[in-house]
């Protein structure tokens, strides 16, 4: 097992390992103040496939079972899990730990934030995706008018990753997850892009201890941005690399019916092509697409580049309604640029053309 620290205002530790989740109990008798009582929050899909481990080694006073994924993140499950911590009783000391993946984490996390207005929470991450959303404290739930519009910015107390969860995992869900660890590697360190590009050559078949480091590296790399940035005023725009034309895609075609990452991909490949254009990239697109095609990546979207850019222009880095991009200078050296019409539609069809 190996174990990191986050600087992000305050600091927490990251346990990441096989049976980090033995270490549940240790870690919460180390928290100050100490822990008065417990509400494990847990993803129901989550809880069916891992009751026995969960129910060995989390001990809370109170369990409350979230519907699976994104349903998680509304207003009524946010009512009902308000509801479970006021009838377990749970005081200003008493801590909310969050078992399943990102959705779990956000709605868990911002009912931490605003039960009291605030109490402490851990998360204990279950996808590969939340190697990214378990470390930063950004927590949200959505609005019928948008996704994660209502939130807050709260540290979790620690992140507890027990890698044996992902053995259940979907190949979809480990494709969509494993989009944010490129993403963390394009947007940091050449070197660490490189090993994933000789190492990953099948996502069904990855290397359990080569994905632990994987993880491992893109929370450092996430770490290290949030303890720079955490309330997104500068470089945490970086971490949406892939994010503006890729959030464009998933909304298009109706939140869940592409994953997340898989979004993502879709939207890092259309900001590597703009930065060959836009910015000084010398790096070999062509030998990346070929790569993450090779490993399932699916880069075709149907969505017509009109409706595309309105969804663009309402995204949240954008200032003055002109549309803002991370870029890449080079692998690694990550720049916010604004982008002209012209060019993001040039782009796009660019992107069709190779997608096919
Ligand atoms: P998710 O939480 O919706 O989980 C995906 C699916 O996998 C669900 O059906 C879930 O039941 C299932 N699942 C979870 N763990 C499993 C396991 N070990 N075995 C089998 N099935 C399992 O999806 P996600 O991709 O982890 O997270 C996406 C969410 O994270 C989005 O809501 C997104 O907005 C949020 N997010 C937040 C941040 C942040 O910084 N807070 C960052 C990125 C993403
Ligand atoms: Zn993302």
């Amino acid at each position: 097992m190996e174990q990191l620290t986050i600087n992000a205002g305050v600091s927490y530790p990251v346990l990441i390992g096989e049976n980090a989740l033995r270490e549940t109990n240790r870690v919460i008798r180390e928290l100050k103040p100490a822990v008065t009582s417990i509400l494990l929050l847990i993803d129901e899909r989550v809880y069916e496939l891992h009751k026995e481990s969960v129910d060995r080694h989390i001990q809370s006073d109170a369990l409350y079972i979230l519907p699976a994924g994104e349903q998680a993140k509304s207003f009524k499950v946010y009512e009902q899990a308000m509801g479970a911590a006021l009838e377990a009783g749970l005081d200003r000391h008493s801590l909310i730990i969050a078992c399943g993946g990102g959705a779990t984490g956000d709605l868990a996390g911002f009912t931490a934030a605003t039960y009291m207005r605030g109490i402490r929470y851990i998360q204990v991450p279950t996808t590969i995706l939340a190697h990214d959303s378990a470390v930063g404290g950004k927590t949200a739930i959505n609005h019928p008018l948008g996704k994660n519009m209502t939130g807050s910015f709260h540290q979790p107390s620690a992140v507890i990753y027990d890698r044996s969860f992902l053995e259940t995992l979907p190949l979809r869900e480990v494709r969509s997850g494993f989009a944010e660890v490129i993403k963390h590697a394009l947007i940091a360190d050449h070197q660490f892009l490189s090993e994933l590009m000789y190492e990953v050559t099948d996502l069904e078949k990855l290397d359990k201890d080569f994905l632990q480091y994987a993880l491992k590296k893109g929370i450092e790399i996430k770490g290290d941005i949030v303890r720079q940035d955490e309330r997104e005023q500068n470089i945490r725009a970086f971490l949406n690399f892939g994010h503006t034309y890729g959030h464009a895609v998933e909304a298009w075609s109706g939140f869940g019916e592409k994953l997340h990452g898989e979004c993502v991909m879709i939207g890092m490949v259309y900001a590597l092509l703009l930065s060959e254009k836009k910015a000084e990239l010398t790096f070999d697109v062509n030998r990346f697409v070929q790569w993450v095609v090779s490993i399932g990546y699916d880069l075709k979207t149907k969505a017509p580049f009109d409706e595309l850019l309105n969804l663009m222009k309402k995204d949240k880095k954008n200032l003055n309604r002109k549309i803002r991009f991370v870029l890449l200078n080079n692998v690694g050296e990550p720049v916010l640029k604004e982008i002209e019409e012209e060019d993001l539609k040039d782009i796009h069809f660019l992107l069709k053309r190779k997608g096919e």
